[in-house]
C-alpha cells in the first residue's frame, strides 16, 4: 500500500451541553482529524487524536506541527502493518512526546490498511472478537447542581447505575451531588475524578472521609505521577486509585510495579499514542494483574469510540468500566452515520452494528468535503 496523501485538520464540533472539570471547560471538540489516501484517492482512512495540555502537554497547534514534521518519513517508511509497527518501535520516544498526534495518524493508517486488505481492525491486528455487550458509565461533568441533578435523573431513568463524577473540591457542592445520586433510590456505583485537585495525600484522605466514603475508586486526586502519595491514599482509605493523567506511557507502569494492588489504569487510545501502543501496554498491565478502564477524552467522535471497542476486545475481563461512545448524546453531530454510541443503560452490542465485520474501522464517514465535520 502506498500512502499518497496525508491531510491533517483540526475538528471542532459543538457540544449540546458544556462539559466542565477541574482542568478544562469545553463547549466543542478539540481534535486532530486525519485523512490518509491511497489508490488514487479511491481508499481513504480516517483517524482522530485529542491533544490535551494537562494530559500529554499537547495542543492542536503542537499536534499539527508534529504531523507536518513527520509526514514525509511516515509516507516513505510505512507501506504495510509490519512497517507501521516498526515505525512505532523505532520512534517510541518521539511518539511519547506527542501521542495524540501520532494516534490520529495511526488510526487513519490502520483504517486504510484494513480497507486495502478487506479486513476489520480486529482481523488486521489478529485480535480476539469483540465482547457481545459493552457497558459504558455515565460521566457527569462539574456543572452546577441544577444541571447535574437533571442529568442524573435522565441517566437513571434510562437505566444507568454506574457513574463517574468530576469533583469540584468544594465540599458542600460535592456532598450535594453525591446525595443527589444516592437519593435516586437505586443501587448506584460511583467513582470520582479529581483531575489533580490536591497536593497532599492527607488532604485527599480527609476529603474522602468528609464525603462519607461514597466511591469504589477515585481518579487522579493528587498532582500527576505522585505514585507514593497516591499509594498512601489507597492504603489509608481502602479505595483504589485510577491513574489517568499519571499514565501515558510504558515508564508509568514500570514505576508502579511494586504497588499494583492500589491502582487501576485508565486506557485512552489517544493519550497512549494509538492502538498498537495501547494494546502492548494493555498486555503488560494484564500480566501484572492490574485492572483497567477503557476510557475516553471528552468530545471524542465515533472514530475514537470505535478504537476503544477494539481495545476492549483485548482487555477482556480485566475491564472494570468503560467510558466514551457518547456520539450525538454530546455532539451536535458526529463524523459518521450512524454514530457509534451507547443506548439505554449505557449498553452497546457490537453485533448489532455494521462496523463489526466491515473493512477498516467500518464507519460510514460523511463525505470528505462535507462542511458538517470541518
Ligand atoms: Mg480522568
Amino acid at each position: 500500500m502506498k500512502i499518497e496523501r496525508l491531510k491533517a485538520i483540526s475538528l471542532e464540533i459543538p457540544f449540546k451541553t458544556n462539559f466542565k472539570h477541574a482542568s478544562a471547560d469545553r463547549a466543542k471538540t478539540a481534535s486532530i482529524w486525519i485523512e490518509a489516501c491511497s489508490n488514487h484517492g479511491a481508499l481513504i482512512g480516517y483517524g482522530e487524536g485529542c491533544p490535551r495540555e494537562y494530559v500529554t502537554g499537547e495542543n492542536l497547534k503542537s499536534a499539527l506541527d508534529w504531523i507536518n514534521r513527520h509526514t514525509s518519513s511516515i509516507v516513505k517508511d510505512i507501506t504495510n502493518l509490519k512497517s507501521l509497527k516498526a515505525w512505532v518501535v523505532k520512534q517510541e520516544q518521539v511518539i511519547d512526546k506527542d501521542p495524540a498526534a501520532w494516534c490520529a495518524i495511526e488510526l487513519a493508517l490502520l483504517d486504510l490498511l484494513g480497507k486495502s486488505e478487506g479486513l476489520s481492525l480486529e482481523s488486521l491486528l489478529a485480535l480476539p472478537p469483540m465482547p457481545p455487550i459493552l457497558q459504558y458509565s455515565a460521566v457527569l461533568g462539574n456543572n452546577d447542581l441544577a444541571i447535574f441533578s437533571k442529568q442524573v435523573l435522565k441517566y437513571v431513568s434510562v437505566g444507568f447505575r454506574d457513574f463517574k463524577i468530576k469533583l469540584s473540591g468544594d465540599l458542600e457542592i460535592d456532598l450535594r451531588k453525591i446525595a443527589c445520586l444516592l437519593d435516586t433510590g437505586e443501587a448506584v456505583k460511583i467513582r470520582g475524578d479529581a483531575n489533580n485537585l490536591w497536593h497532599k495525600p492527607s488532604d485527599v484522605i480527609d476529603y474522602i472521609d468528609q464525603l462519607g466514603q461514597p466511591f469504589w475508586a477515585i481518579e487522579e486526586p493528587l498532582v500527576s505521577r505522585d505514585f507514593a502519595g497516591l499509594s498512601k491514599v489507597a492504603s489509608r482509605t481502602g479505595i483504589k486509585i485510577i491513574l489517568d493523567e499519571s499514565f501515558t506511557c510504558a515508564q508509568d507502569i514500570r514505576d508502579i510495579r511494586d504497588m499494583t494492588d492500589h491502582f487501576i489504569l485508565n486506557f485512552r487510545v489517544s493519550k497512549l499514542g494509538g492502538l498498537i501502543r495501547s494494546i502492548a501496554l494493555l498486555e503488560n498491565a494484564r500480566s501484572l494483574g492490574l485492572p483497567l478502564i477503557i476510557g475516553a477524552h471528552v468530545g471524542e467522535t465515533s472514530v475514537l469510540s470505535r478504537a476503544g471497542i477494539t481495545l476492549a476486545s483485548v482487555a477482556g475481563n480485566a475491564t472494570v468500566a468503560m467510558e466514551g461512545a457518547f456520539g450525538t448524546h454530546l455532539l451536535e453531530h458526529d463524523v459518521c452515520e450512524p454514530p457509534v454510541m451507547f443506548g439505554n443503560g449505557g449498553m452497546l452490542r457490537p453485533k448489532e452494528w455494521h462496523f463489526q465485520n466491515a473493512a477498516g474501522n467500518g464507519l460510514e464517514i460523511k463525505g470528505q468535503n462535507d462542511p458538517t465535520y470541518k
